[in-house]
């Protein structure tokens, strides 16, 4: 307990001095090749201890408090990622995952649609990702917050979609555009029940009128399973890892994607 309560202290510290990092992961038009957008995602190199996983950081700052400090952060710099690239005009979604105790903070539309406004961003290309479990602690506050976001033109995706208890529960009560499928099913190429429970998830997001993307593609042949598709979105190691924001506008560039020069 010690000891987390010491690396929160670390984290809060590390946010002033601006020591964290944002990795983007590029999310693709399966079908095509075309690139929509990325998703964000935390990376903190601690000086001793070097990589310490997202997962785990998060997990710390939810238990301490320090977890608004964090996505304020991820916001107001991944917003001004997302404005550079909107200003070179290469038109694209940003996904950011949200925590539950954000959808516990009144506070936190205010501040997003400050700081949309002061990078004159339109509110339809950011997604917000958000688990299951995030709605958990106070149902009633969580949907108006999501409501909200959904009022003023965000979009909302359920992230890690069949790896909570309740999902389908969850699904005909909140509101979202976005149904993320697991990594854990997209071993497809080898598993038969991954193949239809990844089928009928896609079918699901299509009969509700929503996206859905694969996350966790590794493998080329995983890819072509999925390509007939229309309309899925994916993401994985097979087209990229999570770079950070210089290389992946290198990468936008390489594949013709961006034009820097502009
Ligand atoms: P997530 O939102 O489900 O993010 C996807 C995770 O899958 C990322 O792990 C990504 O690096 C990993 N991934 C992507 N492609 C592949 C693949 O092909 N194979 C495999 N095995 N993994 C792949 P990462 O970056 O370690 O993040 C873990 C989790 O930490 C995220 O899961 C998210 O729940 C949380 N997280 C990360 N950044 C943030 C953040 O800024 N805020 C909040 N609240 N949570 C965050
Ligand atoms: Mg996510
Ligand atoms: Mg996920
Ligand atoms: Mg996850």
């Amino acid at each position: 307990m010690h000891k987390r309560f010491a690396l929160a202290a670390e984290l809060q510290k590390a946010i002033e001095d601006d020591d964290l990092e944002l990795y983007h992961q590029p999310q693709i038009h399966i079908a095509t090749g075309d690139v929509v957008g990325s998703e964000l995602l935390l990376r903190w190199m601690h000086p001793e201890m070097g990589f310490i996983p997202p997962d785990y950081i998060i997990d710390i700052a939810e238990e301490t408090g320090v977890i608004h400090q964090v996505t304020e952060w991820v916001i107001e710099r991944g917003l001004s990622q997302h404005s550079k690239l909107l200003k070179l005009g290469f038109e694209h979604t940003v996904s950011i995952n949200i925590s539950g105790k954000d959808l516990n903070d009144n506070s936190l539309v205010a501040h997003i649609l400050t700081t949309v406004s002061r990078f004159s961003i339109p509110p339809a290309s950011i997604i917000f990702e958000l688990t299951e479990s995030a709605t958990a602690e106070d149902p009633k506050l969580a949907k108006r917050i999501l409501t909200d976001l959904y009022e003023q033109g965000f979009k909302i995706a359920i992230d890690d979609f069949g790896t909570g208890y309740s999902s389908l529960d969850y699904l005909s009560q909140l509101p979202f555009h976005e149904l993320k499928i697991d990594k854990c099913f997209m071993n497809i190429d080898v598993s038969e029940r991954n193949q239809t429970i990844t089928d009928m998830t896609i079918t699901l997001a299509s009969r509700l009128k929503v996206k859905a993307v694969a996350e966790g593609i590794e493998t080329e042949v995983v890819a072509n399973m999925l390509k007939d598709y229309e309309g899925l979105i994916g993401q994985g190691y097979f087209y990229s890892k999570p770079m950070p924001f210089i290389e992946y506008m290198r990468w936008l560039q390489e594949s013709n994607r961006l034009d820097l020069r502009r």
